[in-house]
C-alpha cells in the first residue's frame, strides 16, 4: 500500500481539475441569468426598497415654476440703476409660497417675496432680506447682485418628460422624494424575488430544539434568510432536511412552485453523504462549478422544475462568502436590478500574508483605528465568530501575493453588498 502524501491544506486544488476563476464564474452567471419576476404598479408610499420595473418619467418639472430661494425682495434686474447703493420703492402686496402675487411688479419697483414663492411677472432677481435696509416703503442694498440671484428657474432640477429613475433601480428614500416631486403617485415595480432557504445535513438541528452531542445548530438558515430579507427579497424558510434523498426530493418539489430561487447549504460536494449534489445531478441538471475561491468549495448550480438552485457549501463562512460574491449579484439580476459590481476601496493592510497563486481569497476583515484592514486571526472556515467580528472582506487577487503591513489591499464592506452589518 502506498498512500498519497498528506495534504495539509484541505483546499488544495487537485491537479487536472478545471477550476473556474471567480471572474469567469461571475461572467457566466451574469450572461446566463435573466429577470424572473413580473411587475405591477404600487402606490409611491409602498415603493421604498422595491425595484423599478420600467423607467420613471416625470409628469411635472421641478421646480414647476420659477421661485424665490430666500426671504427678501424681488425686482427686475434690467431696470436697476447702476449705482453703488441701489434704492427701490416697494410695491403693495407680497408673494409667498402657496399665496402668489397675481399682479405685475412695475419696472424699477421691488416686492416683498418669501422662500418658495413663485416669481411674479416683472421679477427675475431677489435680494436677501439681510442684505437690505428698509425705510418706510423703500429698500436699499449694495451693488453686486447678478441677474437671477437667489431665484430658482423652472425645470432647473428636471423637466416634465425626463427619465428621473431608470428601470432596474432599487428605490431608496430619496428616490421617493424625487418621484413625488415629479408627480408620480404610483410606480411600476418588480414583484419581490422569493428565495427559499434550505439547510441540509444529518448533524444539523434547528436552534432551540434538543441537541445531541454529535449534532450542531443550524447557523446557516437564520443568516441566509436575514440576508435575503435585507436585500429586499422575500425569504421563504424551507426548513431543514437530514441526509435523506426522498425527503430532499419532496422538499424541493413542494418548494419549487412557491419560490423563484433556492439556496441550499451543505451536502454540495461529492462525498458519500453529499445528497444535495447527488440528487441535483440525477434529477436537476446539475452543473458543478469548481470555483477557484477561498473560502468556498464547489458551487452547485442546478434547475429544479425550472427554479435555479444554488447549492452552497455547508461551512457558514463559505456559505456567507459564496452568497455575497455569487448569490447577491445573481439575485439582483433575477429580481430585475442592474448587475452590481463588487464595491470596495483600497486601504493599507494591517496584516501580513503570503498567498499562493491559483485562487481568489476573501478574508474576514475590519478597519482598525489606524484605517488599516485588519484580518481575522484565523482563516479557518468553520470560525463563525470571525464573520460576526468582521465588517467586510479583504479581496486578494488570484495571483500570488506577498502582503506586508501598509500595502494597499481591497476592502469590501458588508454594506457594499447591501448588508447593514
Ligand atoms: P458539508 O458542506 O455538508 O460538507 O458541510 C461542511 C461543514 O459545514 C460541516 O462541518 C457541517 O457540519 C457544517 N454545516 C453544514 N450545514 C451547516 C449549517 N446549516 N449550520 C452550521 N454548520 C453547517
Ligand atoms: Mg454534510
Amino acid at each position: 500500500m502506498k498512500p498519497p502524501p498528506l495534504k495539509n491544506n484541505c483546499f488544495a486544488m487537485p491537479p487536472g481539475v478545471d477550476w473556474k476563476p471567480v471572474d469567469a464564474a461571475l461572467d457566466r452567471l451574469r450572461d446566463g441569468l435573466s429577470v424572473v419576476v413580473g411587475s405591477g404598479d404600487v402606490p409611491l408610499a409602498q415603493a421604498g426598497g422595491r425595484v423599478l420595473g420600467a423607467d420613471a418619467v416625470a409628469l411635472r418639472s421641478n421646480p414647476p415654476y420659477a421661485n424665490s430661494a430666500v426671504d427678501g425682495f424681488g425686482f427686475s434686474f434690467a431696470h436697476l440703476r447702476d449705482s453703488e447703493i441701489v434704492e427701490l420703492p416697494l410695491c403693495a402686496g407680497r408673494a409667498a409660497a402657496g399665496a402668489p402675487f397675481t399682479g405685475a411688479v412695475p419696472a424699477g419697483c421691488a416686492i416683498r417675496i418669501l422662500t418658495g414663492a413663485a416669481l411674479p411677472e416683472g421679477v427675475d432677481t431677489v435680494v436677501l432680506e439681510e442684505d437690505t435696509t428698509q425705510e418706510g416703503e423703500r429698500i436699499a442694498f449694495r451693488r453686486g447682485l447678478k441677474k437671477g440671484a437667489n431665484s430658482r428657474k423652472a425645470g432647473e432640477d428636471f423637466s416634465a418628460g425626463d427619465v428621473i429613475l431608470a428601470k432596474g433601480r432599487k428605490l431608496g428614500s430619496p428616490d421617493l422624494a424625487l418621484a413625488a416631486a415629479a408627480g408620480l403617485s404610483v410606480l411600476p415595480v418588480c414583484d419581490r424575488l422569493r428565495v427559499g432557504v434550505l439547510s441540509t445535513g444529518e448533524e444539523i438541528v434547528p436552534v432551540g430544539a434538543p441537541v445531541a452531542g454529535h449534532q450542531i445548530f443550524d447557523a446557516n438558515r437564520p443568516m441566509l434568510l436575514d440576508m435575503i430579507r435585507q436585500w429586499g427579497f422575500e425569504p421563504v424558510d424551507l426548513g431543514h432536511v437530514g441526509d435523506d434523498r426522498g425527503l430532499l426530493r419532496r422538499t424541493l418539489n413542494s418548494a419549487a412552485p412557491r419560490v423563484d430561487a433556492i439556496l441550499t447549504s451543505g451536502g454540495a460536494s461529492a462525498g458519500d453523504e453529499d445528497h444535495v449534489s447527488a440528487i441535483l445531478a440525477a434529477e436537476g441538471n446539475l452543473q458543478t462549478w469548481r470555483i477557484a475561491v477561498k473560502p468556498g468549495r464547489p458551487l452547485a448550480l442546478a434547475l429544479w422544475q425550472g427554479v435555479p438552485v444554488f447549492g452552497l457549501p455547508g461551512n457558514p463562512v463559505a456559505a456567507f462568502v459564496c452568497t455575497l460574491v455569487f448569490g447577491y449579484p445573481a439575485f439582483c439580476r433575477m429580481s430585475g436590478q442592474d448587475w452590481p459590481e463588487r464595491r470596495g476601496f483600497d486601504v493599507p493592510a494591517g496584516f501580513t500574508k503570503s498567498k499562493k497563486a491559483g485562487r481568489r481569497e476573501f478574508l474576514r476583515a475590519r478597519i482598525n483605528r489606524d484605517g488599516q484592514a485588519e484580518a481575522f486571526k484565523s482563516e479557518g472556515s468553520g470560525r463563525i465568530s470571525g464573520l460576526s467580528w468582521a465588517t467586510g472582506l479583504v479581496e486578494l487577487p488570484d495571483t500570488e501575493a506577498e502582503i506586508s503591513v501598509g500595502d494597499p489591499v481591497r476592502f469590501l464592506p458588508y454594506s457594499g453588498f447591501g448588508l447593514s452589518g
